[in-house]
Formats: structure tokens, C-alpha cells, sequence
């Protein structure tokens, strides 16, 4: 009898622990699909690029949506991977020839929870020259003081372009290092983060810093950067103030208003990813189920 009870006891937080998993998914996909809509409406992607993020329950796996326009990107479009970019589930739809960018920075950087990758206009004058970026501005600081260039040639030869063989994935992952953006020469930008907000916070204000660091350039003269020292403190604001929420807000509420993703909810993060595939918060309460 007393065995039994335990094993009741067990089934119902076996069931309440897979509801937890469920309810961080759907969570997780909505925050993702409003990621891929705000970086797009902010003017970082357009057509192409793309966001990612670790699954929140399996940290040997990555979501990233169907091939489709950023703009469009919806909760129910991510497909699954895992870390060699294959999908989990054979999906009946396009996917991106670019993921493995996505899957060989996850596998380099356990730390690392969101990628995006853009070919955004704003860079495209210091990728064609080969000219580092600076920060000009305390929100460009987000970007680092000249993170490296990576130039698929230099390893490949003539290519298309695109990163889509696991060994040009994993070349673009050492480039990067222990960096937060790198800068493909004559193609774009990837940058990685530790949350899906910090990955747009970082990919939206490395662009507008791109922006004005190249009209600084055309007016000519030397550029007032900021100093290392100045890069690291100002750097610290997503981690230190309420700039990322703010930013968040505002920038959910600019989607909204041109007709995209619903700006709720604004204020709740998807649940930060773990490092193990363990659930270790506590499981949340079974919903009722519905009355027929
Ligand atoms: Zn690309």
C-alpha cells in the first residue's frame, strides 16, 4: 500500500515535471518568434538572417525556424536540432542552409544560449574593407572594441558564400573564440549571447553603432571612440540596469504597432536555459484539465 502511494506520488511530479517542460517550450517559442520580428522590424535582417536560441530543456539541442522571412517567423515554425544541425524530427518544410553556424557555436560555447546572424546594410562599408569596428557611442560598447573578422576564403577558397558545411560552421565558431560578434568579411555579422533579449539588445545596437561609425568615417578625421576602460563599464547595462527590459517594451510595442507578434508578454523573460537536460526548479502546478 505504502509502495503504492510512492509510486503515485511519483507519477504525479513525473507528470507535473513534463507540464513544466511543455509550459518553458511554449514559452520559449513565443519569445523567439517576437525575437525574429523585432530584429527585422528594427532593420537588422530583412529576407535572410536569422535568431536561435538553445532548447530551454535540452541544452544538446537548438530551436530555429523553418526557412522563412524573419518578419513572419511564427511559435509553431521552430523546428529542433541538434548540435550537428540535423532536425530531430525529419520536418515536411525548408530549412535554413545556414543553421550550422547556429549548431557549431552552440557546441563551442556551452555558455552561449542565443545566436543571431544578419547581413545587416549598417556593416556592410566596414566588411567590404576590412575596417574594425569601434564603439562611437556608450550603447555601440555592446559590441566590443574590434571583434575579429573571420573571411571565408581564407580557409575555403571559392565558395558561395553561405555557411553551410559543418567544417565552414565550425571555422566561423573558432573565429569568434571567446568573443561575443564576429564580422564575416563581404557577407555579415554573428552574435552570440547569453538570453535571447541579450542576442537582440546586442544585435540591434552593434548596428546602430555600425551606422554612425561609418558616417563618422565619411566625414573624415579621427573617430573619438570609447576607451577600453569605457567599453567595459558601458557594456555592463544589460547586466546592471533596466535597459534591457525597457528595450524590450519598446521595441515589442514598435512590432505590435506594425501589425506584428502581440507585444505581451513584455515584462517575463522565457525561462533562463540550464546547463543540464535535468529539470532542477521545482515543477509547476498540473493545469485542470478541461471540463468537456
Ligand atoms: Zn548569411
Amino acid at each position: 500500500m505504502r509502495d503504492s502511494n510512492h509510486r503515485r506520488v511519483a507519477n504525479v511530479g513525473a507528470i507535473q515535471g513534463e507540464t513544466s517542460v511543455a509550459n518553458s517550450l511554449i514559452e520559449a517559442r513565443r519569445e523567439l518568434s517576437l525575437a525574429n520580428r523585432i530584429v527585422a522590424n528594427e532593420g537588422v535582417i530583412d529576407a535572410f538572417g536569422h535568431v536561435s536560441m538553445r532548447h530551454p530543456d535540452n541544452p544538446r539541442r537548438y530551436l530555429l525556424s523553418r526557412s522563412r522571412a524573419p518578419e513572419l517567423v511564427a511559435p509553431e515554425d521552430f523546428i529542433e536540432y541538434g548540435l550537428d544541425s540535423q532536425p530531430v524530427r525529419e520536418p515536411s518544410v525548408t530549412q535554413y542552409s545556414e543553421r550550422v553556424i547556429h549548431g557549431e557555436i552552440y557546441k563551442a560555447r556551452p555558455e552561449v544560449m542565443s545566436v543571431c546572424h544578419h547581413h545587416c546594410a549598417a556593416f556592410m562599408p566596414l566588411l567590404a574593407t576590412g575596417t574594425d569596428y569601434v564603439p562611437v557611442f556608450h550603447l555601440g560598447a555592446i559590441g566590443g572594441i574590434k571583434p575579429p573578422f573571420w573571411d571565408q576564403h581564407d580557409e575555403f577558397g571559392d565558395t558561395n558564400m553561405l555557411v553551410c558545411k559543418l567544417e565552414e560552421g565550425a571555422s566561423l565558431a573558432r573565429a569568434l573564440g571567446p568573443h561575443w560578434m564576429v564580422l564575416m568579411k563581404r557577407h555579415g555579422v554573428t552574435v552570440a549571447c547569453t538570453s535571447v533579449r541579450d542576442c537582440v539588445f546586442r544585435s540591434v545596437y552593434s548596428a546602430r553603432n555600425a551606422e554612425y561609425q561609418v558616417q563618422a568615417l565619411a566625414i573624415g578625421g579621427a573617430i573619438a571612440s570609447l576607451s577600453p576602460g569605457e567599453t567595459q563599464l558601458a557594456s555592463q547595462i544589460v547586466a546592471t540596469t533596466t535597459g534591457l527590459t525597457r528595450s524590450w517594451e519598446y521595441w515589442s510595442m514598435r512590432v505590435a504597432k506594425a501589425g506584428g507578434a502581440a507585444a505581451k508578454p513584455a515584462n517575463k523573460p522565457a525561462k533562463p536555459v540550464r546547463a543540464t537536460s535535468k529539470p532542477t526548479s521545482k515543477p509547476k502546478r498540473a493545469p485542470k484539465a478541461r471540463r468537456r
